[in-house]
């Protein structure tokens, strides 16, 4: 008799978890409680184009989905963005995000870092950042640029970017896990923009820090259902899992049922917190986006007055498959809300206000709106606070002991595609 797994959810982490556990010789059947494969990679009809409404692009610091397109012989759809020059909107005006990583600068020296915070603030952080280091495992994100670069270096690049991201203010956020393997970096070089510069120059792929796949990522997960399918895997779809132990019978059990699902059937995971992001796409008409004016697209600051999305891609400056499918003066623009985690009180308005949003937050005044579409995304992306990753620790401690259960995901491997793959390896 062959050995059977049983995987629960069938986003990104359940799906490369079922190709694992086939190539390791199980039967495999997966159980997703909605009626599509997935998950927070998802596709949306916009005009007849279909776009990402979810995840959109996978960072390239490990080569953790390249190898997995490679597998599945789709290499030759990586792309990488044709601009990577995203702006941040202050209320100081919008400026260039720095080479780096999350907004911390790999070069002091950089002009796109001296115009914003000025030549005495870059001379502090010189100096900052030369000091001996010393900091607790569990600092901040925040805590930690602060005390290496200077206020002005969080709240002009590291702040916005990280709430870009993941929906979180910089202060709450662990460094360990947000930006996994840099506090190590930095604590042997003995500097953070040292540390970053290095982060950058290692990953796997040069140039922009994210890549993703032309047509969409849900083509990436398109290929792996067919994949599965084709190697004998049974997909049910709309069959919720409600207890695990109704998997008894399996001889291995995979969770990878998302933040919120994972929590509810495993519960040492419910102290790691999920917070709701929402993405309004906009398919417009306008001339004067044909200048690009905030090149790739913009990440909002929270001293902005009067805008009420935390992000905004000009998604066909950005990709170059998508630009091709556009006729001349139509540009496809999405927002992202969400800021600390927090959606504006009236979901149903959240198309009027990226409306109102995207002149202001593209300078521009002659937008005509062609079409939108709004997707909400409840609990989708993990808030790793101080103690964060205590939390995951003792999960795995706890599922160490355990043969059966593994735990894909669900806020164990942060919140990025390529961060859940390479931890669930
Ligand atoms: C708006 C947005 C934009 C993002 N952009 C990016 C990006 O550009 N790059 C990036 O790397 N990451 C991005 N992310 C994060 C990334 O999408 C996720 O980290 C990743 O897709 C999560 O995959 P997963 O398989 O762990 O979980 P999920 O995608 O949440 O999948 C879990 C699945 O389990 C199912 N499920 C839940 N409970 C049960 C149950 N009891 N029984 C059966 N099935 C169940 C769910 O229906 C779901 O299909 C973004 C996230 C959001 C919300």
């Amino acid at each position: 008799m062959p050995k059977t797994a049983a995987v629960v959810g069938a986003g990104i982490a359940g799906l490369v978890s079922a190709k694992r556990l086939i190539e390791a010789g199980y039967q495999v059947e997966i159980f997703e409680s909605t009626s599509r494969v997935g998950g927070l990679i998802a596709s949306a009809n916009l005009g007849g184009h279909q776009i990402d409404i979810g995840a959109e692009s996978f960072a390239v610091a490990k080569n953790t989905v390249p190898e997995l397109c490679a597998e599945l012989g789709i290499e030759q759809l990586i792309v990488s963005p044709q601009r990577s020059d995203a702006r941040i909107l202050t209320s100081g005006g919008a400026h260039l995000i720095p080479h780096g990583v999350l907004g911390i600068p790999s070069d002091l020296d950089d002009p796109a870092v001296v115009d914003v915070v000025g030549a005495d603030a870059v001379a502090a952080a010189k100096q900052l950042d030369s000091a001996a280091w010393n900091y607790p495992p569990e600092i901040t994100i925040g805590a930690l640029v602060e005390a290496r670069l200077g206020r002005a270096f969080v709240d002009n690049f590291l702040t916005p970017v990280i709430a870009g991201v993941h929906s979180s203010d910089a202060m709450t956020l662990e460094a360990a896990t947000v930006a996994p393997g840099l506090l190590a970096k930095a604590a042997e070089l003995g500097s953070l923009v040292a540390a970053v510069g290095a982060t950058r120059n290692s990953a796997a792929r040069p140039g922009a820090a994210v890549a993703s796949i032309s047509g969409g990522m849900h083509r990436l997960v398109s290929a792996l259902e067919s994949h599965l399918i084709k190697a004998g895997a049974k997909i049910h779809l709309n069959r919720p899992v409600e207890s695990l132990a109704d998997l008894n019978d399996y001889d291995r059990v995979v969770l990878a049922a998302g933040i919120e699902g994972a929590a509810q059937l495993f519960s040492d995971l419910a102290a790691i917190r999920g917070v709701d992001a929402a993405v309004v796409a906009l398919l417009v008409e306008s001339e004067q986006l044909n200048e690009l004016p905030r090149g790739s697209g913009v990440l909002v600051a929270a001293d902005v007055e009067g805008i009420s999305a935390k992000a905004a891609t000009h998604v066909n400056a950005k990709w170059a498959w998508v630009n091709s499918e556009l006729p001349p003066n139509q540009h496809i623009l999405r927002f992202s809300f969400g800021r600390n985690g927090i959606l504006p009180a009236d979901t149903d308005a959240l198309a009027a206000l990226a409306v109102a949003d995207a002149a202001k937050i593209f300078g521009v005044d002659d937008i005509r709106v062609v079409e939108s579409v709004t997707q909400l995304w409840p609990k989708a992306l993990v808030q790793s606070g101080p103690g964060h990753s205590v939390i995951v620790k003792r999960v795995k401690a706890a599922l160490a002991a355990d043969s059966r259960l593994a735990i894909i995901g669900a806020g164990l491997g942060g919140n990025g595609i390529t961060g859940i793959l390479s931890e669930g390896r």
